[in-house]
């Protein structure tokens, strides 16, 4: 089991500096003290695999404060603890299910998860918000939600065409943590640090590995670059996730990049609303509102993920005049038919989120299982596009290995295929090769 060795990006549960420190550190606290610490995880009955929440009834949805499941999950491992704890996204942090011991004791493990767990060689660190456990199929190893935080063995096979980094982000970064791929848009890795880690992440090289921090030095070159540069209009922080940051680092960050007069937009790209909905706070919300135009790309994945507690959380943001867009990574088992994606646009759109971009999942090594052929991707946009909304219908794109950008997949820019490879020309004509025959 690979834990994460220095999980020092979150500001969770301490007083955070209002102006950053060089070289400043901010460990999540201890969980085993102060007022919000963990209560041991008791002993319980395994429960059956819940139900797809999915099916519930959205008006119903709108006004209750939880599902079925949550209750059910907080009842039986969290019996005393009160709302306002649980409600607590430093409590929900602090109190992340991290280890073997913990996930065995809420979930039926399979051989698979069991194996990859024990190993300490673990790609990626094992992290599940309790909110976001409760929403995980205790017996059944194959539901979505579930595959996509709990660990398998097939992480650990690297196919062909995989790559650590297949995007080609650190051969375009000027500064740690600073991507400049087009010429008018920086990406700045703000932390390494997520409350959920997603399996499948295309940054699992550096997520959790404790390698980028959020401290002022650092940043503040980044911030200098990005002032020296008056092409770049448009500045999207990610990591990791940002808002897991506390919010007074966080406005450090959002006020300094608005000083720059050339800097048009500000986006953020977070899967909080997902994993960790009790972090979009009435305070943090009114922060983020004095620094627009702000925009939000959210990582919604399937429609299960869209809980009245999501849905609150979305609907503070969008109140707050927050443009919201769902990047969605297409995976295999996960939601990679008409029915679940049509669910999931559907949902988005009730939460005022539209469905931005459909991803073709990056060849991150060890990624097979979670990688469908692009004509996967294809048939979904066939069986959306005059099915729904146009509002709906998501961008289909591959992110090109190589560096080259996203290429929205269609029949003008799929020139054909090289044996297991897919031929993409990207929005300079220039042709990328997608392999495309991992998984089928
Ligand atoms: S939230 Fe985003 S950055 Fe974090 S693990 Fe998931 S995909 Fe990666």
């Amino acid at each position: 089991m690979h834990l994460e060795t220095r999980p020092k990006a979150a500001t969770c549960g301490k007083v955070v500096p209002t102006v950053l420190q060089a070289g400043d550190e901010d460990d999540p606290p201890d969980a085993t003290t102060g007022p919000t610490a963990a209560k041991p995880v008791r002993p319980a009955p395994i429960p059956q695999s819940f139900p797809s929440l999915h099916v519930v009834r959205p008006s119903r949805e709108k006004t209750a404060r939880t599902t079925a499941q949550t209750r059910q999950f907080r009842n039986r491992f969290y019996p005393a603890l009160p709302d306002k704890i649980w409600n607590d996204w430093r409590w929900q942090v602090q109190n992340r299910i991290r280890s073997l011991t913990q996930l065995e004791k809420m979930l039926n493990l399979s051989a698979d998860e069991r194996f990859a767990l024990a190993d300490s060689a673990s790609r990626l660190p094992v992290g599940i918000t309790p909110y976001y456990m409760s929403l995980i199929s205790a017996g059944d190893s194959s539901q979505p939600l579930r595959r996509t935080v709990v660990p398998t063995v097939f992480e650990f096979v690297t196919g062909p065409g995989e790559a650590d980094d297949p995007l080609g982000e650190e051969e375009q970064s000027p500064l740690p943590g600073l991507v400049h791929r087009y010429p008018d848009r920086v990406l700045l890795l703000v932390l390494d640090f997520c409350s959920t880690y997603c399996r499948y992440c295309t940054r699992s090289r550096v997520v959790g590995r404790g390698s980028i921090f959020p401290s002022r030095g650092r940043l503040e070159k980044a911030i200098d670059y990005i002032r020296s540069r008056p092409e770049i209009r448009d500045v999207l922080l990610s990591g990791g996730d940002p808002l897991t940051l506390g919010d007074d680092r966080l406005e450090w960050i959002l006020s300094r990049l608005r000083q720059i007069p050339h800097v048009e937009v500000i986006r953020i790209g977070t899967k909080v609303p997902a994993v960790l909905p009790q972090r979009i706070t009435p305070k943090l919300v009114r922060m983020l509102r004095k620094y627009h135009p702000l925009w939000m790309s959210l990582h919604f994945t399937h429609p299960d993920e869209c809980t009245p507690e999501a849905f609150r959380a979305c609907t503070a943001l969008a109140d707050a005049g927050i443009p919201l867009g769902s990047q969605t990574v297409l995976l295999k088992g996960i939601n990679d038919s008409v029915a679940v994606m049509k669910s999931l646009v559907h949902r988005l759109m009730q939460m005022r989120v539209r469905p931005y971009y459909l991803y073709q999942c990056d060849p991150i090594s060890g990624s097979a299982h979670f990688r469908t052929p692009v004509e996967a991707g294809l048939a979904i946009l066939r069986g959306l596009r005059g099915f729904t909304s146009g509002y709906a219908v998501p961008t289909y794109v591959v992110d090109s290995p190589g560096g080259g950008g996203k290429i929205p997949v269609s029949p003008e820019t799929v020139l054909g295929r090289d044996g297991e490879d897919l031929l993409l020309k990207n929005h300079h004509g220039n042709c990328f090769r997608y392999p495309d025959g991992a998984a089928d």
